[in-house]
């Protein structure tokens, strides 16, 4: 036996997964004084948590995952301030380009109490707020609770700062069994006081049988980086119809039925990619866009140069950008559930969670800091800062 399959431990919380899930459960365990162990297969965070928009939309959530969303709102902002990382209290933009769009965003900014989240803008505003081609919209709406980060440093830079506040990380390190007691990795066992299982899509790599009984499955995405000269900068990120068509707050409008009909008969072409066209602009200038969305247990890595395509085509009719240079692609992967969660504890002490849909980034750190506190509370040894 090597020196590394020895080398083992104990924590009060051993963490599996070191994305936006797993990092939250970490922060929510160390600040209330527990000993945290992070293991990550990989040599730093590389998974969904960095191939992402960055948009953490809460003003589209409904029920659960807003409750969720508003408190990953309040912990997004104090991460940020206190790793050192980028995140703008944005808001959102929605671009209307026709009727049926624009009814939508009607109806949700009358509902009851959306008068300080929703608001509707005209033509003239939303142009002035993002570098929108003349005569492509007809109006839109601003939400205002939504943040912004920049997810290639986010989670890196909340390493470090979990590192700096005691949290232990083992990265190249994979996890092959977990129990609510011990954590068997490439690198020796490790006994915990409990394991949070915050492995995303690769829930059933782990747990085939509990992402094969909840129908957990991987949903791949195309997505690009552009540069572009544009005659101003986005103030939000920006959605269009394609968006209102997927976000729960809009889901169950008649008016929402109505667009997507007319938008699949259309553009077919589109609705084949299972398109979200959709913008958000890194401090740098450059612009992330995308995506497509399929669903399967192992989707294949090969990305249909038609999604770019499409993706840049849609950006150029509806922005007003000149000069594109393409100058990344990449597929990003999510798990994909009937639920928008997983929340499971298939045995005592042994918590897996996860956003099954795509929306980790805006509900993460509420999932699991609502996980931590539920445990911890149940668990006087833990609740006293106790060690495992
Ligand atoms: C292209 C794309 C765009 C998106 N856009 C948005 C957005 O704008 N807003 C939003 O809210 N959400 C968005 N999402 C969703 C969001 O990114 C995810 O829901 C979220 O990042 C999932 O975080 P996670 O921690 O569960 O998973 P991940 O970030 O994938 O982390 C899981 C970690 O577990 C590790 N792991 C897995 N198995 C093992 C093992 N056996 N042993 C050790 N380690 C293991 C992996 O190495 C990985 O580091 C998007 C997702 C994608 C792919």
């Amino acid at each position: 036996m090597t020196r590394d399959l020895v080398a083992s431990g104990s924590a009060d919380l051993v963490v599996v997964g070191s994305g936006i899930v797993g990092l939250g459960a970490a922060y929510a365990a160390v600040r209330r004084g527990l000993s945290v162990i992070v293991v990550d297969r990989t040599d730093r965070p590389v998974g969904a948590t960095i191939r992402n928009f960055g948009h953490i939309c809460i003003g589209t959530q409904m029920g659960r995952a807003r409750e969720f969303a508003d408190t990953t709102r309040g912990i997004w902002l104090q991460l940020a301030a206190d790793a050192g990382f980028w995140v703008r209290e944005s808001g959102t933009l929605i671009a209307a380009r026709n009727v049926g769009e624009l009814a939508v965003l009607e109806r949700a900014a009358g509902e009851a109490g959306a008068a300080d989240d929703v608001r509707m803008l005209s033509a003239q505003a939303l142009r002035e707020r993002a570098p929108l081609r003349e005569g492509t919209v007809i109006g839109g709406a601003f939400i205002a609770s939504d943040l912004q980060t920049n997810p290639r440093e986010a989670a890196d830079a909340i390493v470090r700062h979990l590192s700096d506040l005691g949290v232990e990380f083992r990265f190249r390190t994979a996890v092959t069994g977990v129990s609510g007691a011990r954590v068997e990795t490439t690198r020796g066992t490790i006994d915990a006081g409990r394991v949070v299982v915050a492995v995303g899509h690769d829930v059933d790599q782990l747990l085939p049988d509990l992402a094969e009984s909840l129908g957990v499955v991987r949903c791949a995405l195309d997505m690009m980086r552009l540069g572009a000269t544009m005659p101003r900068a986005f103030d939000a990120p920006l959605l269009t119809g394609w968006s209102l068509l997927r976000y729960g707050r809009f889901a169950d409008y008649p008016e929402t039925a109505a667009l997507r009909e007319r938008m699949h008969a259309e553009r077919p072409d589109l609705a084949a990619l299972d398109l979200n066209q959709m913008y958000t602009q890194l401090p740098d200038g450059t612009l992330i866009l995308g995506d497509s969305h399929a669903k399967a247990v192992q989707p294949g890595p090969f990305q249909p140069e038609s999604a770019f395509g499409a993706f840049v085509d849609e950006a150029r009719a509806l922005l007003d950008i000149d000069d594109i240079r393409v100058i990344e692609r990449w597929q990003g992967v999510y798990a994909s559930g009937s639920d928008e969660f997983l929340i499971e504890e298939p045995e005592p002490g042994l918590h897996v969670i996860a956003a099954t849909t795509g929306i980790g980034m805006t509900t993460g750190l509420g999932l699991a800091e609502h996980t931590l506190r539920n445990t911890i509370e149940r668990t006087p040894q833990l609740a006293q800062g106790g060690t495992a």
